[in-house]
């Protein structure tokens, strides 16, 4: 048996090992993680770029009645300079014209009649705006707009967008392959008999895969059968990078899993980790190709997936996983009957205080529905009291 810490670097390093990178299409790339940093190719605006429709001119000439030398609309090229006594007529997003330092806005002025003179009317606040944006002033040429490691949204999309990157380069996702194993499951909709059980944890490891933005692809329910066991887990690696497989990790009898792995060429690297719940989770490699057996509880599934499998997908998409921590008191006294593993403990946040959610062995899920985040009990505290601050980690 190995600690969660030495579990997680054998995670980490087998990830950083089979990390790659690709590019793809800008329409492709929200929820990709990017894979290298994103400079300016120019300044950021390009030119000082006129803020409202309205007159560009001299500041000093503000006053007085002006000439309309030209009009220039956004995106064409300049038309002449500005002088004392003349103004462009310039629309929002043109290039402010040489000689100008100073734009009014046409809510604030009245043209002759004839169109060829003009004169501001605006208040001595208006008056005193530039209202226009200097070249660089936002970012300068060269500068880091993004960073290596950003899981895009569209907010970045935007900035990548507004850089002109057609093609994006990002982290190559991962394919992962689910694959639920026991006799006693049906899918949701099939109504179980008395000694059947509903496969929960497929459709929990889909979300949880979609929300880490990785591919997945679902291979079933596979009965506890040597030989079914180790065509599915053959079928899976040769389609995916990755395999999630639930339950038949453990003692039993019908536990044949781990001998379906060894025979798809899958070296363990461990199967047992001193937590609870997860004692059996195993995680083997072949080649380039990884798999998590994780136990078949779901919460236990829910629970290993946090603690190894996100930061194991993660590492692989180039973003270390911090999770998010918050140090809390407790709200109740705590106490545990075996207190020589590392325990895993769902709990609630009430007014800023920690609730334990009560769990009769590791077989209890309804808990889930509101559980905020988990605790961990370290091996060898069987009883913590209220007041004593933990670090929540939060989902
Ligand atoms: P196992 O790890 O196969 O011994 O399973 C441990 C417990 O988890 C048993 O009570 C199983 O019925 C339950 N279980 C296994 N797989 C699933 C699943 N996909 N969905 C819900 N419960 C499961
Ligand atoms: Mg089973």
């Amino acid at each position: 048996m190995i600690s969660y810490e030495k579990a997680l670097s054998i995670v980490l390093e087998q990830a950083r090992r089979i990390s790659a990178t690709e590019t793809c299409a800008l329409t492709d790339a929200c929820g990709r993680v990017l894979a290298e940093d994103v400079a300016a190719p120019r300044d950021i605006p390009p030119f000082d770029r006129v803020a409202v429709d309205g007159y560009a001119c001299r500041g000093q000439d503000i006053g007085g009645e002006l000439e309309i030398i030209g009009v220039l609309p956004a995106g064409h090229e300049p038309v002449g300079s500005v002088s004392a006594g003349k103004c462009i007529k310039v629309m929002t997003g043109a290039i402010l014209p040489a000689g100008a330092d100073r734009v009014f806005m046409v809510e604030d002025a009245r043209e002759t009649p004839d169109g060829r003179r003009v004169r501001f009317t605006g208040d001595e606040r208006a008056a005193r705006r530039g209202n226009y944006a200097a070249r660089g002033e936002d970012r300068k040429k060269g500068a880091v707009v993004l960073q290596k490691g950003t899981r895009i949204e569209t907010r970045h999309l935007t900035i990548l967008a507004s850089l002109g990157a057609a093609r994006v380069p990002v982290m190559t996702r991962p394919l992962v392959g689910i694959l639920a194993t026991g006799d006693e499951l049906v899918e949701p909709g099939i109504e179980p008999l008395p000694h059947q059980i509903v496969n929960a944890n497929a459709y929990q490891t889909a979300a949880q895969l979609r929300d880490c933005g990785v591919l997945s692809r679902y291979f079933g329910i596979v009965k506890d059968d040597r030989e079914g066991l180790v065509r599915a887990i053959g079928e899976a690696r040769d389609a995916c990078d990755l395999i999630i497989l639930s339950g038949g990790v453990s003692a039993g009898d019908f536990d044949f899993v781990p001998q379906a792995f060894a025979a798809n060429g899958y070296v363990t690297r461990f199967d047992r980790v001193a937590i609870k719940p997860g004692k059996p989770t195993t995680f083997a490699v072949a080649g380039e190709r990884a798999l998590f057996g994780l136990p078949g509880n779901p919460v236990s599934v829910f629970i290993t997936f946090e603690l190894l499998v996100r930061p194991f997908l993660s590492a692989l998409l180039g973003s270390p996983f911090t999770p998010r921590i918050l140090p809390l008191p407790l709200g109740e006294e705590t106490r545990r009957a075996d207190a020589e593993r590392d325990t895993m403990v769902l709990v609630r946040l009430a007014e800023g205080r920690v609730f334990p959610l009560p769990n009769n062995g590791s077989g209890d899920y309804t808990t889930l529905a509101v559980a905020d985040g988990m605790i961990r009990l370290p091996a060898g505290s069987p009883q913590l009291v209220k007041g004593t601050l933990v670090d929540v980690r939060s989902f």
